[in-house]
This record gives structure tokens, C-alpha cells and sequence, in this order.
């Protein structure tokens, strides 16, 4: 045990906890155990890809789960039973060679299967696939109780499995993960790209590829102005066939080799993520992308996992850090999606890497982020004094149209709009409270969003 500084993926409000590795499902066990024992405060921890303070726990303990690693895939039924350290990254590369892949990835695949259950993540596919949650048959989840196995098949203990999808590591600790894997015939991806010329065009593919394809995700500019507001690059693909591949890949379909990761060394004094540098690329980025192509061939990881090429990224938004807003809107108020650009606009604020996507309907998790409606993404350099304000007043615009922000990467959200935008919050505090009464298990995202009574 150490004590060490914790923060996500933005970089900001680092913490102080004690560090636990977890070894195996009786450790975690005799770990949880003795923390609830002499009053400890307790969160698991993966790959520390949620951009706030999900997985830290200030003046606790954190639990890195990273070495529950072992991998047991049944070549035959594409049912594999891993542990919940095991990044997606890793996974992809046992299960590919056998033709299963990861039905439901997010945008890196450097987060950890307990982490995906945790957040219940979503990928360019809810649309036709759902979350995370949908390919899960059952999880090993280590409480205050002990050890439970929980499914959604399982008639014991439904509310238990239901509040830790989507829960935040709020219920236990997630030590082993059985899920179905999607069978696929190659590694790579068919890819129709199309550029549009403003938001409506954007949102109007979007819809239109949902139609035709698994995987739909839309780059916005979101920096572009008048005629141009919300101008987009909409990609969306397919597992591609082996008959579609150039002659080349054909010898090793189902190769997986994400690039060896160049990484950004060492955090610049100030951050580089500024209008000087935003505004060119997305001219650029929008000047390279074809009117509309289709047929293109991809390797999984460039479709999926684009900005995994160049490790430590977010280095480059300086020492004060950044947050990523992604909020969810009901498919009746698109609007909320174009008034967020906006206002961000109007404020001098400065979104970077832009994402829009679409969701079909959430999944029966109280706190899973995913309803249906556009869920818009877009990342801000922190240290802006109108960002605070202008981000509370679209947390007001996004519940007042029945959206939420998704917890996975919040670092500041007002704890008086978790229940307006969870509207089933009361159902999963009481399942949790059942499984841990004492509330050992508690983060720094929790004693931020509960009130005291709740922490
Ligand atoms: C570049 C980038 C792109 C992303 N794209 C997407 C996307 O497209 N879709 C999406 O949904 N998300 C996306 N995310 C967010 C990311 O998928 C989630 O935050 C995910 O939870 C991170 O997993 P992790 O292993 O890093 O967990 P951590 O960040 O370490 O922890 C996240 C939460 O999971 C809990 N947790 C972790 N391990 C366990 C465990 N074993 N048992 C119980 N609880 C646990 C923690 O307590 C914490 O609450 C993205 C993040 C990045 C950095």
C-alpha cells in the first residue's frame, strides 16, 4: 500500500488516497473487508480514462484493479470470462485471432472491462447494438457482503446488477466479467465517409446512416460560424466482409496491431489546445475529408480507436487540465445540440474534437447515461473563467429538455441537478444502500454529487 496523487483523464482536481493492487477475487475480498473494518473509504480504479474524479477517492482508498487480467474465451460460443482489469485494447487482441470482437467499444480502447461495466460506455453503435451492458451475461462483484455473482438473467438480485451497471464502482468492486462477444469474419471495417455543410446536414446524415449502418459517429467543427455553423464529417462503417479486402489484408484477416503509440513526453507549460491552433486544423480537417466516399477499408483500430495513436494526449491542454461536456437530448429537441455550440461560441470558449452521435433507448440501468436522442461530446480546455458559468447554465438548458450529462465524464456538475436528469436516482440509492449500508464504497464524483445526508 502507497499513498499516491489520483486524477482522470482531464488532468484537474488530483487527490490523495492509499493505493491497494488488487491480485485476485479473495484479495479484493480481504482488502474490502478490512478497509470497511476500521472505517475506510473505498473506489475501484481502472485505467483512469473517466475525465474527472470517478475513480478517486480523497483520503480513501483506491483499489487499481489493473492486474485482474486472466482471459478465458470458448472459441466455439464467442462467451469469454475475463477479469475486470483487462483493457479492451488486450481483449480485442486474444479474441480477434478466433474471429469474436468486442461488441460495444468506446472511442480508446485503454479502459478496462470493470470500467466499461462501471459506466456502462456506449459506442458509435447504440443505435443498433446498445450499451455496454447488452453483451454482459453475468459479473463477480466483490461488496461489503462478501461476493455475489449477479446477471441479468438472475433471478437474485436483480437491483444489485441493474445499480452497478452505469454505477460508478458505487456498489463493489467488479472482479470478473462474463460476456458474449460478436462474432465477425475479418478485423476490419468498410467505412462511408460524407461531409456536410452545417448542423441540420450533419444531423440529417447522422440519421440516415443509422438506417444503413452499425457504426455512425459525426466530427463537427465546432468553431465554424454563419452558414457554415456546425459544418461535419460523418464516418460510419461496418465489420467488413473478407471478399471486400485489398489482396493484402486478405493474407491475415483477422489481424490486430494497433500502431506502436508515439506519446506526448512531458505536459507543456500552457496549454496547446488554443483558437490559433483549433481553428486551422478544423479548416484542415474539414478540407481533407471526402465529399462522400464509400467502400474504404479500415483496420479496426484507425475506425475505432483513432486517438489512441498518440499516447498521453491529454498533456496537451496544459497543467490546468480540461473536461469533456457530453450531454444526451431527446431526438424531439435537437435544438439543445445547436444552442450548446452556441453558446460555447458566444462565450469564446474553445471546443475541441467535437463528437455527435445518436442513441437508441437506454437498457433498465438507474444510472446508465444512454437514453435516446443525440448525445453530443465536446472537449474544453479548463481555466476559461466563463466556462464554469456557461456549462452550469447548459446543465439548466439540457435537464429543463429532459437530457443528462454523462457521469463518466463530469468533474463538475451541480449535485441539485443529478436527480432531475437521473429521474430513477432514488431506485439506485436504495439498491446500493441495501448492499452497502455503511456507504464504504464512495468517490470523489460521489461526496461532489450527493448531498452530505446521501454521501
Ligand atoms: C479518449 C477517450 C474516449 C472515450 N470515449 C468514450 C466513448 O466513446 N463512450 C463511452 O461511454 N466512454 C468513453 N470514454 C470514457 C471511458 O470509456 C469511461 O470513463 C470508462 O469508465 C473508463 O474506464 P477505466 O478502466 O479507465 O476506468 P476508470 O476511469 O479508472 O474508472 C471509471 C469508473 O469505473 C469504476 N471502476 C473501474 N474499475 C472498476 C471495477 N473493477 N469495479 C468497479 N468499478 C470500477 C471506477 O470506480 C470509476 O467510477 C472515453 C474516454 C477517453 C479518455
Amino acid at each position: 500500500m502507497s499513498r499516491q496523487l489520483f486524477a482522470g483523464w482531464g488532468r484537474a482536481a488530483p487527490s490523495a488516497a492509499s493505493l491497494h493492487r488488487i491480485a485476485g477475487r479473495d484479495h479484493a475480498e480481504r482488502v474490502v473487508a478490512d478497509l470497511a473494518a476500521s472505517g475506510g473509504h473505498v473506489i475501484a480504479r481502472g485505467l483512469g480514462r473517466s475525465y474527472g474524479d470517478a475513480a478517486q477517492c480523497s483520503g480513501g482508498n483506491v483499489l487499481d484493479c489493473t492486474s485482474l487480467d486472466s482471459v478465458d474465451l470458448d472459441p466455439a460460443s464467442g462467451i469469454a470470462r475475463v477479469g475486470a482489469g483487462v483493457s479492451i485494447a488486450h481483449l480485442l487482441s486474444r479474441c480477434l485471432p478466433f474471429g469474436w470482437c468486442v461488441d460495444v467499444m468506446p472511442g480508446t480502447a485503454q479502459v478496462t472491462v470493470g470500467g466499461a461495466v462501471a459506466a456502462d460506455v456506449h459506442g458509435k453503435n447504440h443505435h443498433a447494438d446498445g450499451a455496454f451492458s447488452r453483451s454482459l451475461r453475468s459479473i463477480e462483484l466483490v461488496g461489503t457482503g462478501g461476493v455475489r455473482r449477479v446477471g441479468p438473467g438472475e433471478s437474485e438480485s436483480p437491483e444489485l446488477y441493474w445499480a452497478t451497471i452505469g454505477g460508478m464502482g458505487l456498489t463493489g468492486v467488479v472482479t470478473e466479467v462474463t460476456l458474449q462477444l460478436r462474432r465477425v469474419e475479418t478485423s476490419f471495417v468498410e467505412v462511408e465517409t460524407a461531409r456536410t455543410p452545417d448542423l441540420d446536414g450533419c444531423m440529417a446524415l447522422l440519421l440516415e446512416h443509422a438506417t444503413r449502418h452499425r457504426h455512425s459517429v459525426a466530427w463537427v467543427d465546432g468553431l465554424a460560424s454563419g452558414r457554415s455553423f456546425g459544418r461535419s464529417v460523418v464516418t460510419s462503417g461496418d465489420h467488413a466482409r473478407p471478399d471486400a479486402l485489398p489482396p493484402r489484408a486478405r493474407r491475415h484477416p483477422l489481424a490486430y496491431a494497433p500502431a506502436s503509440r508515439l506519446a506526448v513526453p512531458l505536459t507543456p507549460p500552457f496549454g496547446v489546445v488554443r483558437r490559433e491552433v483549433v481553428r486551422p486544423f478544423n479548416d484542415l480537417w474539414y478540407a481533407k475529408a471526402p465529399r462522400h466516399r464509400a467502400g474504404e477499408i479500415q483496420t479496426l483500430a484507425t475506425f475505432f480507436h483513432p486517438l489512441d495513436a498518440l499516447g498521453s494526449w491529454n498533456r496537451l491542454y496544459g497543467p490546468s487540465g480540461f473536461t469533456q461536456y457530453q450531454l444526451v437530448t431527446p431526438f424531439s429537441r435537437p435544438d439543445v445540440v445547436a444552442r450548446v455550440i452556441e453558446t460555447l461560441a458566444r462565450a469564446r470558449l474553445v471546443p475541441s474534437l467535437v463528437v455527435l452521435k445518436t442513441f437508441g433507448d437506454g437498457d433498465g440501468a438507474p444510472l446508465s447515461f444512454p437514453t435516446a436522442g443525440w448525445t453530443l461530446a465536446l472537449d474544453l480546455p479548463l481555466g476559461a473563467p466563463d466556462l464554469a458559468p456557461t456549462l452550469d447554465g447548459l446543465d439548466g438548458l439540457v435537464a429543463a429538455a429532459g437530457g443528462r450529462v454523462y457521469l463518466a465524464k463530469d468533474g463538475r456538475l451541480r449535485p441539485e441537478l443529478v436527480a432531475t436528469m437521473y429521474p430513477r436516482l432514488a431506485e439506485w440509492e436504495a439498491a446500493r444502500d441495501e448492499a452497502d449500508p455503511g456507504h464504504v464504497f464512495s468517490s470523489d464524483l460521489w461526496r461532489r454529487l450527493a448531498p452530505p445526508s446521501r454521501g
